[in-house]
């Protein structure tokens, strides 16, 4: 296995402790630099085609890989931790769950900003 993979494993483990919950904060500052790079890329190309802020803290989304539609499922709890989350993939931790997260970090960070007159 290469280190790569034992990264999202070991963030797997993370997310699976449900006795420590996590931020999505705590959750991106454990991300690899080439998971940092992959997601970055991921946004970029447009493959996060939608993201839908349902009920209050739960989120769906929707990710185009090579031509297969993946569906993503977040769920946070009162205080912003990651309740749940979910991936069609179905690989663990994936690329995907990590885009998902990084992108509602991006927005609930850009709700908080200050808005300049
Ligand atoms: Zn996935």
């Amino acid at each position: 296995m290469s280190n790569f993979n034992k990264e999202l494993v070991q963030l797997h483990n993370i997310m699976k402790e449900q006795t420590a919950p996590h931020t999505l904060s705590e959750y991106i500052d454990k991300y690899p630099d080439r998971l940092v790079r992959d997601v970055k890329d991921l946004l970029a190309k447009e493959k996060l085609t939608s993201l839908i802020n349902g009920d209050t803290a739960c989120y769906d989304a929707t990710i185009l890989e090579d031509g297969t539609e993946l569906f993503v499922e977040v769920t946070l709890d009162d205080s912003g931790h990651v309740e749940d989350c979910y991936c069609t993939c179905n690989t663990g931790f994936c690329i995907h769950l990590a885009a998902v997260l990084w992108k509602i970090n991006e927005e609930l960070n850009r709700r908080a900003s200050p808005v300049l007159p």
